[in-house]
């Protein structure tokens, strides 16, 4: 009986996840182009896959466990244990204006075409705030859309602002703060949620330890 636990395939997470699965003493080979690999010393199956996929693949079982951004799991809204904060991937979804646009509270969305690759979490944003606005959903390089005339504001990632500054934006709202956490499928097996105990108290000593 193994645990089976998803990460991000690339980007932002997949170092810090496996630098944590490290730091509490399991070892993994990660190949690069592997889809899965096996601790040597843990009874832990490794997923890589992309970070929009792991919510779906933790709602179904298929995934026992995994590690993903708050803002995905909020936004993919599946049905997931949201059982540990990781302390790493911190970031926060922002709304951002052009530099010249007169911003002076939420009010002033009203009517704007917002671009985002986040449009449920935005959705509740604005209706939290009784603000009407158009939502556009893009994938990417949500930054450009004011630019190109596609839209009058952007919610968005944001870890240092530096991004927003080069094309011309500034932060205006943040609509959400994240980090990356240990999510869990609702109805695991006794023995994997020992597993996940175990892995669980490494974690937080890990954790403890840094502080
Ligand atoms: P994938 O190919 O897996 O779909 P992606 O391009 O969607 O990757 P990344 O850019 O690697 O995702 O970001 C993964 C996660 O890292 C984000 O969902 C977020 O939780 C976190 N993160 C931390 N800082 C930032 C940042 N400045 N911009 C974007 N994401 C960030
Ligand atoms: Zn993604």
């Amino acid at each position: 009986m193994k645990l089976k636990i998803a990460i991000q395939k690339s980007g932002r997470l997949h170092d810090d996840s496996i630098k944590l699965l490290k730091e509490c003493g399991i070892d993994i080979n990660n190949g690069v182009n592997k889809l899965k690999t096996e601790a040597s010393n843990f009874p832990l199956e490794v997923f890589f896959l992309r970070d929009d996929d792991i919510p779906q693949y933790i709602e179904d079982g298929v995934a026992d466990i995994g590690i993903v951004g708050e803002n995905v799991v909020l936004e993919k809204k599946k049905q997931v244990n949201i059982v540990e904060k990781l302390g790493f991937g911190k970031c926060r979804l922002s709304m951002a204006v052009p530099k010249s646009f007169e911003y002076n509270g939420v009010q002033d969305l009203q009517n704007t075409r917002i671009a985002t690759s986040y449009p449920v979490i935005v959705d509740e944003f604005l209706k939290r705030h009784n603000v009407t606005a158009e939502i556009h959903e893009i994938s990417g390089s949500v930054e450009i859309a004011p630019g190109i005339g596609l839209a009058d504001a952007i919610c968005d990632l944001v870890s240092s602002g530096s991004t927003l500054f080069m094309n011309g934006l500034k932060e205006v709202e943040t609509v959400l703060k994240s980090e990356a956490v240990l999510a869990a499928y609702h109805h695991l097996q006794p023995e994997q949620s020992k597993l996940l105990d175990k892995l669980l108290f490494r974690i937080q000593a890990v954790k403890k330890a840094k502080n």
